[in-house]
């Protein structure tokens, strides 16, 4: 956005709370974070110097090269020297006589911008476990997502892991490795499926270079703006035997292919999704030796790709191993963190580090960390209050001038994410010449285009089966019991949502009140 921004001739300033750049991949540096899109598919698509000067050495790639690229591209073009690093912005107030935004930093500085662009993240505020006592624990307690830049060892330790989501399952299979022993404490069961990484070879990586183009016009076709297209038959409509080949080249095939490639009705129809996840679930039971802990590890309470698919590596094999215990933490919750460990129930169970992959406050909750205030004193955290209101998922009613790359109920949120950054970046570009080209200072969605887009929002989502099982994208965290259970993303796909946001374009931006 910064570099866009410079390219139209504005002046900008970005704020960021980190030491440096890197977003996600500064803040998740845990053992195991690596990426589930395919390296090359996740790059910018915008410099063609970008494109040919990087090499990606893995189809997906570790977080420390990922970081290493984005300073690449940070260095590439110059980005530092306007932004502003170790500020966290605590408020930001909308001021109508003036049409301009008031942005507040924790230690009281204050900068005015015509334009307010928040790049905050769907993933960035993280939450630790509700458990009583964790501020007792007296060993090494971290969260993935804010994971020290020192080295951490567990040679020689006794590790738990909660949590056992994407992330969680990343950390696991690479702390089995060289921990003295690993207890996984599991809540709900997740269908993860093989990433198959491997390293990129020399004639590959000519290929790639060579291959941008139609790479980035694939993701352009994809709902989910990956190198995957679902397959346009319906599972149901497929014999049994045709039907599970699919799935076995499917759970083959790297990344995200089994979810992203799938027969169409996979999320949406129940017969269809009750195949696909009692395919995984055999598989589960073919790869864990004991079938008890088998069958812990099988999911019972929904379906395949309505919570988000953890991509592994050799994750079940690791409960094959003598120094790993899983312990289902569902039936029996986690009563308290003790200074040496955690109690369940009757058990103690001893700790040296205690790993909390966690998840996050998703979507809204980087900007509920935010006190932002618009037109008459009105606070987004107010406007909000029953779920979020947004046009196209980039701007709410009452924040003229204010512009949500990556904000709830845009297709962002549901994407490979950076192709959807791209789109977002460029419409907004798009929409502040617009307005500087035509004499427009300040830019308000109406309130009859808020409530159109949300109508469409949630049309789209009902036609799945996503609602169904409670995830992030339900807005559902049990640690935080006063969040509203409420779709936050959008299910639409990044095709349909470019194509409204260019509509809007065409039509002169058509749904916001231009002044
Ligand atoms: P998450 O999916 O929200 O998982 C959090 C885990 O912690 C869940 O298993 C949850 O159990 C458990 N948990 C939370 N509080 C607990 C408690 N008090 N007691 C026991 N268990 C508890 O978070 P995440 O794994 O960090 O992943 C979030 C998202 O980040 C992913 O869905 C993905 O979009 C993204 N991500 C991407 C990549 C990648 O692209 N490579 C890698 C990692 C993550 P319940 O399910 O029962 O609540």
């Amino acid at each position: 956005m910064l570099h866009k921004l410079r390219e139209l001739g504005m002046t900008a300033r970005v704020f960021e709370a980190g030491s440096d750049v890197g977003g996600t991949w500064y803040w998740n540096r845990y053992p195991g974070a690596r990426f589930d899109s395919e390296s090359y598919s996740y790059g910018y698509s915008f410099s063609k110097d970008v494109l040919n000067e990087w090499e990606w050495s893995e189809h997906f790639s570790a977080q420390p090269e990922t970081l290493r690229y984005l300073n690449f591209v940070a260095d590439k073009f110059d980005l530092r020297r306007d932004i502003t690093f170790n500020t966290r912005i605590k408020e930001a107030t909308f001021d109508d006589n003036s049409n301009s935004w008031n942005v507040i930093s924790e230690d009281g500085s204050v900068a005015r911008a015509q334009f307010l662009i928040t790049a905050i993240g769907a993933l960035s505020a993280p939450t630790w476990p509700a458990i009583r006592g964790l501020d007792t624990f007296e060993g090494e307690a971290y969260h993935t997502a804010e994971w020290p830049h020192e080295p951490v060892s567990f040679e020689g330790k006794r590790v738990g892991v909660i949590g056992t989501g994407a992330t969680g399952v990343q950390v696991i299979q690479e702390v089995a490795k060289t921990a003295k022993h690993l207890t996984v404490f599991q809540r709900t069961a997740n269908y993860c499926a093989p990433l198959m990484n491997s390293p990129i070879d020399a004639e590959t990586q000519q290929q790639i270079k060579a291959g941008y183009d139609e790479i980035f016009a694939r993701c352009a076709e994809s709902n989910g703006a990956f190198l995957h297209k679902s397959i346009e038959r319906n599972a149901v409509d497929v014999p049994e035997d045709e039907r599970n080949a699919t799935f076995e080249e499917l759970y083959n095939k790297p990344g995200f292919a089994i979810w992203m490639g799938n027969y169409q009705d996979i999320v949406l129809d129940e017969s269809a999704n009750k195949m696909m996840s009692d395919f995984i679930r055999t598989k589960i039971r073919e790869r864990v030796d004991v079938p008890l802990v088998a069958q812990m590890l099988c999911p019972k309470d929904h379906g395949f790709g309505m919570r988000r698919v953890p991509m592994e590596t050799n994750y079940y094999e690791v409960y094959n191993q003598d120094n790993v215990e899983l312990v289902d933490v569902k039936a029996t919750p986690i009563d308290l963190v003790t200074e040496r460990g955690l109690r369940i129930g009757e058990r103690h169970f001893d700790l040296d580090v205690l790993i909390c992959a966690t998840g996050f406050d998703a979507i809204t909750g980087a900007f509920d960390r935010i006190e932002f205030t618009g037109k008459n004193g009105v606070t987004l955290r107010e406007a909000w209050a029953d779920g979020p209101v947004t046009y196209l998922g980039m701007q709410t009613v009452g924040f003229p001038n204010m512009f949500t790359l990556v904000g709830p109920h845009n297709a962002a949120t549901f994407c490979n994410i950076p192709r959807c950054i791209e789109q977002n970046v460029e419409w907004v570009a798009d929409a502040l010449a617009y307005m500087r080209d035509n004499n427009y200072e300040c830019a308000e969605a109406t309130e009859a285009a808020a409530a159109s887009w949300t109508d469409h929002v949630y049309e789209m989502i009902n036609m799945t089966l996503i609602p169904k099982a409670d995830s992030w994208f339900m807005g559902v965290n049990h640690n935080l019991p006063n969040k509203k259970r409420t779709f936050l993303a959008y299910a639409g796909g990044a095709p349909r949502y470019r194509e409204k946001c260019d509509e809007v374009a065409a039509r002169g931006y058509e749904g916001f009140e231009l002044k």
